[in-house]
């Protein structure tokens, strides 16, 4: 077409204005993976395995144990802009669950080939449903609660997207990484990832006793899972501010205050690459800069050169405090107060790297 002429002004088909936006949301197979990780969370699940063939390419399924969609919602599920999770911009406002745009299946569904099947959890049916994502029948089909979505063919209609793809090992271990990053937040979950039929990786849910500190305990046992023990005993905890019970988000009164929590790896811990640096905002995985300049901070005086830090930091804030609505795939956050933000990670990890410099002078002291 021409571009020196003015043309007329049309409005794009539905399926290519998911085109587009899934062209935002899914660069690669991992990006569906943590879209559908996302939802099996928000569904309550406690146990999710992920099946991958080929990268990912030729099949994602991601099975949870979640409360499952209701039939008469399931086709309304894969529509764009549909979503359980908010209904008003106030709930904009305040987001508690990792999803909240009712765009990734809608997307998913425009570049590849998409089936649910899920039966609610409520008992009150004695099948599950599967909902083929193109001809969108509805067959009534046996399983337990919970929902399994297949996506098969990834970018079939988009060959120049499948173009940018690397092999299917490069493209497997973005998916394990994807799930890493949802696992090291979620330590009450199951997680497993299977390869062309090989289990690839396991991390078995660790129980969870908030009491006296069982939160940094549970997240201790995660992220030795999932990071590998060097990790773990090179780190200390992190807990900001000192007297706040770790992994407890909301006070009695419901109010929510800023805190900090996790494992900061001592300065000998730090590597060549930033891959081992972890940031989580309430619950939620991102590369921030607040939050990284912050961490790189309390490290300025003991650690030299292009030396990388380790950490696994947990930030919680009132929700109304973050906006998660300024990226497609939400892996940036705008905090309405940085400064705040900036000083409690720094203090937390200060404090925790002082700590045990501080012990050991007390015993030496004894
Ligand atoms: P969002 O997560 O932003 O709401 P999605 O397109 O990812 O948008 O999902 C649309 C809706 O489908 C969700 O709001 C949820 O109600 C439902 N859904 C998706 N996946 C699951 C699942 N694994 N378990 C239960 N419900 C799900
Ligand atoms: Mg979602």
């Amino acid at each position: 077409l021409p571009s020196s002429e003015r043309r007329p002004i049309l409005e794009l088909p539905d399926e290519l204005i998911s085109q587009i936006a899934a062209g935002e949301v899914v660069e690669r197979p991992a990006s569906v993976v943590r879209e559908l990780v996302d939802n099996a969370l928000d569904a309550g699940a406690t146990q999710v395995t992920v099946r991958l063939q080929a990268g990912g390419v030729r099949l994602i399924s991601v099975e949870d144990n979640g409360w499952g969609i209701h039939r008469t919602e399931l086709p309304t599920a894969l529509k764009r802009h549909a979503t359980s999770k908010i209904a008003s911009l106030g709930d904009l406002e305040s987001v508690h669950t990792m999803g909240f745009r009712g765009e990734a299946l809608a997307a998913i569904c425009s570049i590849a080939e998409v089936s649910v099947l899920t039966r609610t959890d409520s008992g009150d049916e004695a099948h599950g449903w599967l909902l083929d994502g193109r001809s969108g029948e509805l067959q009534p089909t046996a399983r337990g609660p919970g929902t399994t979505v297949e996506v098969r063919e990834l970018f079939f209609a988009t060959p120049a997207r499948r173009k940018f793809l690397k092999t299917d090992a490069t493209e497997l271990a973005h998916c394990i990484e994807a799930v890493r990053r949802h696992a090291l937040a979620r330590p009450e979950v199951g997680f497993a990832i299977w390869h062309d039929g090989k289990l690839v990786a396991q991390w078995r849910a660790v129980a969870a006793d908030l009491a006296g500190g069982g939160a940094l305990d549970a997240l201790r046992q995660r992220l030795a899972d999932g990071l590998g023990e060097d990790f773990i005993e090179q780190a200390v905890a992190v807990n900001w501010p000192a007297d706040a019970v770790p992994g407890e988000t909301a006070l009695a009164d419901g109010v929510q205050r800023l805190r900090v929590w996790g494992f900061a790896g001592v300065p000998d811990a730090a590597r060549s690459r930033s891959d081992w640096q972890y940031a989580y905002v309430n619950g939620r995985f991102v590369r921030d800069k607040v939050i990284g300049h912050a961490a790189r901070s309390a490290y300025e005086d003991v650690l030299h050169g292009h030396r990388q830090p380790v950490y696994a930091l947990y930030v919680s804030l009132d929700p109304t405090r973050v906006d998660v609505n300024v990226h497609p795939t939400k892996i940036e956050v705008r905090f309405r107060d940085s400064r705040e933000v900036h000083q409690a990670v720094r203090h937390a990890v200060d404090a925790a790297l002082a700590a045990p410099r501080s012990a050991a002078a007390a015993s030496a002291q004894a």
